[in-house]
C-alpha cells in the first residue's frame, strides 16, 4: 500500500508576505504560498493585490479554483470591457486552458487561488515565458524565506 501524503496546515498571519515577482506581475502584489502537492501537481497561495495592481497575461494550464475574500478582481478586463468580475466574498472556477490577458485589482484586494498545473506566463502571441508550476512556485517561496 502506498504511503498517504503528509497533512500539512499553517497559521496564515504568522506568515510573512513575499513579493510576487515582478516579472510576473504590476505593482506591489504579495503572496503567500501555503501548500504544494506534488501529487495532485498542484500548488496553492493566497495574494494580497493593493488597488491598481494587475497580474501579467497568462494561461491556466490546469484547473483553478479561487476565493476572493478581500476586493474586487477585474478577470479578461472585467465587466465594463466585456469580461468577468469578481466581488468579495466570491468564488471562482478557471478552466483548463483559460487565458486571461488582463486581470486587475481596481481596489484593495486578497484572494486565495489552488493551480492545477503551472500558470504559464505569456507573450501576447500566446508562446509561453515562464511556467509557474508547484515546484517553481516551491522553489520561489523557499528562496524568499531562505532572503530574509
Ligand atoms: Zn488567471
Amino acid at each position: 500500500m502506498k504511503q498517504k501524503a503528509p497533512e500539512t496546515y499553517v497559521q496564515m498571519d504568522d506568515m510573512e508576505w513575499a513579493p510576487f515577482p515582478e516579472a510576473f506581475c504590476d505593482g506591489p502584489i504579495k503572496w503567500r504560498l501555503l501548500n504544494t502537492s506534488p501529487e495532485m501537481g498542484s500548488w496553492t497561495a493566497v495574494f494580497d493585490c493593493p488597488a491598481g495592481t494587475s497580474f501579467a497575461a497568462h494561461f491556466h494550464t490546469g484547473p483553478g479554483e479561487y476565493f476572493l475574500y478581500e476586493g474586487k478582481m477585474d478577470i479578461r478586463g472585467g465587466v465594463e470591457n466585456g469580461g468577468d468580475s469578481a466581488f468579495a466574498p466570491g468564488y471562482g472556477y478557471e478552466s483548463s486552458g483559460a487565458r486571461h490577458d488582463q486581470t486587475s485589482f481596481p481596489i484593495d484586494s486578497k484572494f486565495y487561488m489552488t493551480f492545477l498545473g503551472p500558470l504559464a506566463f505569456i507573450n501576447p502571441d500566446g508562446s509561453v515565458i515562464a511556467n509557474v508550476g508547484w515546484q517553481e512556485a516551491e522553489a520561489a517561496w523557499d528562496a524568499f524565506l531562505q532572503s530574509r
